[in-house]
């Protein structure tokens, strides 16, 4: 950036999956607009954040040396200094415990090709595959149900295809809030009259008002309906008999395994009539096209991964895959959720979803970076909270992630800091997760990067860098880079496009992915060919397994472990508001915004808050097995009965949530199921 000029530089929007680009022009460090024309997802649109979300650039809180801490203070200290005792301690700790002693979270707001240097200095410089990403905390439930019946994780389509659906079934997503300009494409085909709307919430937000039909189930009862309604369709030759001849296999275990699931028995667990349930069976097997999203609603359950299974037997059962204008839909929150997990941020897989466990995967990686890769699966997210308290865990390098606000039981989470030797954030901000780290590395936000991110649809855009990096701040890339170099590694990357070559060589999935693909405003949906052919609708040349059939997978249910009952008599919902990115790190230093949300509340139903005495303002204290929050109540329509909401949203530590949410967990993918808590209300 050349200072006093004015610069226009085509960049991708940090807030969330669905990936709106636009040209953001800025003079100097000023931002001076945001133009939105043609980006892929939202043309001239955009959201709040996206237009308004931009101050947190400039804000005075950011990080502008690192910190190491001495005591109970932090030292500033120069670049060198603060790299050379990460690798320092780093390779020390190797030495004395190991390398599983080692552990790594990429950031879902970095870029693709951060996200691959992350796991790259765990598996390459390191040794272990003691690394994860966010998607643990939300969408990797979806991805098991996916893998395990069509074989790619990821969104079966694209928006478009959202728009061209006849028929749309939202789960446990509150798409107008979260996913802004998505939502706004989808209330547009709906009011042309070309689609119409179900929304299955425990909250009646503002798509369960647009929709054409909206339904409340009893909390933790989606499995147990979809599985009801599959069978309904099966048992009425209802289902698309040809293409499940044609294009899946499994179907007889499949019935078997909805033995039980009547309309009769899902109308106990949902609370709906069992005629709502045949008119629900009937109208999604009378359409064609038929697109089902969801988001953390169904994933944040002990039994996320069983019915994101459903989710997608149902699609199956109703032929309703590789046809435009329809598929499985599990909307992506962060910016670069997908593009994290596509670069091998897991403690399974590397880029490209490739599992470490195999042979063929490992040596090709070897033969490439020159070192042994582990065979083992790694520790996840959760996993390394628990080894760091009982002692197997020495290291963490956390990246970009607000940990203390966004992981469930901020309790144990802390004593898992605070067991550690050595805890390396890397943030924009001192953070509350920042306080117990031993080592701060301040670095750059998306503004002054190159790099790309992937969008929902799979879709992989390139940002440039609008301004320079903030002096004393140094990009993510560019960190991993110092210290890969200091353990004795040639990592020689001179700008992100060599790293995404590499990738491109490593995986696959994306073969054909080059910066020269991606210039400006041009796009690619993985996978993507050698040649460049990328592929927008998955599986039109049959399912992501060897034999191209669709797996339709018999799951079983899984109730909930913490059901409201004596002393904590109320269901706990969180979730997002519009105006706030994740837990706010970003947004809450945007002036305007945190002007018009400047403190966390709780939603309380009038029903509940005329039995319990409450008031819109009142201060009133949720009080869960696992600690306490005070909070100023909102009575609201918008939640009914015994339910709270509490957005995820929050400044601090003593506003968040995950003081209240435990340890239960999906039973696959040990992602927190948040949204299992119970809590009393207490009226002060
Ligand atoms: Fe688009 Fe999401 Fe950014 Fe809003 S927050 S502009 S919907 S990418």
């Amino acid at each position: 950036a050349r200072e006093g000029y004015i610069q226009k530089t085509k960049t991708v929007c940090t807030y969330c999956g669905v990936g709106c680009s636009f040209d953001i022009w800025t003079k100097g460090r000023h931002i001076l607009k945001v133009e939105p024309q043609y980006g892929a997802a939202n043309g001239i649109s955009t959201c709040v954040k996206g237009k308004f979300g931009w101050d947190y650039v400039n804000s005075e809180d950011r990080l502008t040396s690192p910190l190491i801490r001495e005591g109970n203070h932090f030292r500033e200290v120069g670049w060198d200094e603060a790299l050379d005792y990460v690798a320092r301690r780093m390779t020390d700790i190797r030495a004395q415990y190991g390398a599983n002693a080692l552990s790594f979270i990429a950031s879902s707001k970095c870029t693709n090709e951060e996200a691959f240097l992350v796991q790259k200095m765990a598996r390459q410089v390191i040794g272990t595959n003691n690394v994860d990403n966010c998607s643990r905390y939300c969408q990797s439930p979806a991805t098991v149900g996916l893998v395990r019946t069509v074989g790619y994780g990821g969104d079966s389509g694209t928006i478009k295809d959202l728009e061209q659906a006849d028929l749309i079934i939202g789960i446990g997503t509150n798409t107008a809030e979260s996913h802004p300009v998505l939502a706004t494409r989808l209330k547009r085909a709906q009011k042309l009259g070309r689609q119409k709307i179900i929304m299955v919430d425990l909250r009646e937000h503002e798509m369960a008002r647009r929709a054409d039909l909206f339904l409340q189930p009893k909390p933790a009862s989606d499995f147990i309906w979809l599985s009801a309604v599959s069978r309904y369709i099966l048992d009425n030759g209802l289902a698309a008999e040809e293409f499940l001849a044609e294009h899946t296999i499994g179907l007889d275990e499949y019935r078997a395994s909805l033995e039980g699931y009547t309309l009769e028995y899902a109308a106990e667990a949902t609370g709906w009539s069992v005629e709502t349930l045949r008119d629900l069976a009937e109208m999604i097997a009378a359409h064609e096209r038929v697109c089902i999203m969801w988001a953390m609603g169904v994933t944040q359950q002990c039994g996320g991964s069983e019915t994101s299974t459903a989710i997608s037997n149902l699609l199956l059962v109703t032929g309703n895959y590789a046809r435009p204008g329809t598929g499985a839909y599990p909307l992506r929150g962060h910016n670069n959720v997908q593009g994290t997990s596509d670069m091998g941020a897991m403690p399974d897989q590397v880029s490209g979803y490739q599992k470490v466990a195999d042979p063929e995967v490992r040596a090709r990686f070897e033969a490439e970076w020159g070192t042994p890769i582990s065979p083992e699966r790694g520790l996840d997210n959760s996993q390394m909270v628990d080894a760091a308290i009982d002692g197997r865990l020495k290291a963490m390098w956390l990246t970009g992630e607000e940990m203390s606000l966004t992981d469930a039981d901020v309790n144990h989470l802390i004593k898992g800091y605070e067991a550690l030797e050595l805890f390396v954030v890397q943030d924009l901000y001192f953070t509350n997760t920042a306080r117990y780290a031993d080592v701060i590395l301040p670095a750059t936000p998306s503004l002054e990067k190159e790099g790309t991110f992937t969008s929902t649809e799979r879709r992989i855009q390139r940002l440039y860098a609008a301004m320079d990096p903030l002096p004393g701040t140094m990009p993510d890339w560019q960190i991993y880079q110092e210290v890969a170099r200091r353990m004795g590694f040639e990592w020689n990357y001179s700008y992100p496009g060599d790293i995404m070559d590499e990738v491109a060589r490593l995986s696959p999935m994306f073969a054909g992915v080059s910066y020269s693909r991606l210039q400006g405003y041009d796009t690619l949906c993985w996978p993507v060919a050698a040649d460049g052919t990328d592929t927008p609708l998955l599986y039109t040349e049959g399912f992501n397994f060897a034999d191209g059939k669709a797996r339709l997978y018999p799951a079983e249910y899984v109730g909930r472990s913490d059901a409201p009952a004596a002393e904590y008599d109320l269901h706990l919902n969180s979730g997002r508001m519009l105006e706030h990115f994740h837990e706010g790190n970003m947004t809450f230093r945007v002036p305007g915004i945190t002007a018009k949300t400047p403190d966390a509340f709780v939603e309380i139903s009038p029903e509940l808050a005329a039995e319990r005495g409450v008031d819109t303002g009142d201060w009133v204290r949720v009080v869960s097995k696992n600690g306490a929050l005070r909070l100023r109540a909102l009575v609201t329509e918008r939640v009914s009965g015994g339910e709270l909401y509490i957005p995820m949203n929050s400044r601090d530590l003593e506003g968040s949530v995950n003081l209240l949410t435990g340890q239960n967990r999906d039973t696959v993918t040990n992602t927190p199921a948040y949204k299992d808590t119970a809590v009393r209300l207490e009226v002060l």
